[in-house]
């Protein structure tokens, strides 16, 4: 199973994720805290990327795209993932889907975690991230709006697109991924 988790900071997207990762017993690629952990360590990785986390911009393209060219080559990902955080816009969902063509793989499900931005505003100030300050908080819900939307369009054209409805409990959140996911 090839699963793709969409929607804005504070959707819960990491919960429903981890989630599914258990239920379904495959791993979960999650590019922001991948991106994190990077810096903390001060990899390559984590020196380009280090100064657009810390603005709430998005790293360039480039550098993420070539980031899961050599990371779903991996095996411990070759049965299937979750992927949390990407794409991100409509150039790496279409990126995404060269790289797959190129494994023989395919993408199930573009999982669209609909939640309105005043939930998610009110639900990302409740966490308690360095970068998830105000001003930040609200370049990366413009950027989600600018970027993320359009990609939608894409995975809708495609017959990829799952809606669910994210302003419900986590449980019912789950539940209602599954029974379509699993039929
Ligand atoms: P997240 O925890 O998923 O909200 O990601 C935290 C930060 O990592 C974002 O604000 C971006 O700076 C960066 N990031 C995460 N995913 C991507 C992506 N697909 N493309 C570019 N930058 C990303």
């Amino acid at each position: 199973m090839r699963l793709v988790i969409l929607g804005g900071p504070g959707a819960g997207k990491g919960t429903q994720a981890q989630q599914l990762c258990s239920t379904l017993s495959i791993p979960l690629l999650a590019v922001g805290d991948i991106l994190r952990g990077e810096i903390a360590e001060d990899t390559d990785l984590g020196k380009l990327a280090v100064s657009y986390v810390e603005r709430g911009e998005l790293v360039p393209d480039a550098t993420i795209v070539e980031f899961f060219r050599r990371r779903l080559l991996l095996w411990d990902v070759f049965n299937g993932w979750v992927l949390e955080g990407y794409p991100r816009t409509a150039f790496q969902a279409e990126e995404l889907d060269f790289l797959l063509s190129d494994l023989a793989q395919q993408l199930d499900w573009a999982i669209w975690l609909k939640v309105p931005i005043e939930v998610l505003l009110s639900r990302s100030i409740e966490r308690d991230r360095s970068d998830d300050s105000p001003e930040i908080l609200q370049r990366r819900l413009d950027l989600f709006e600018e970027q993320t939307i359009p990609i939608l369009d894409y995975y809708e054209h495609r017959h990829k697109l799952l809606t669910i409805n994210g302003d419900q409990s986590p449980e019912q959140v789950q539940q209602d991924i599954l029974k379509v996911v699993n039929s």
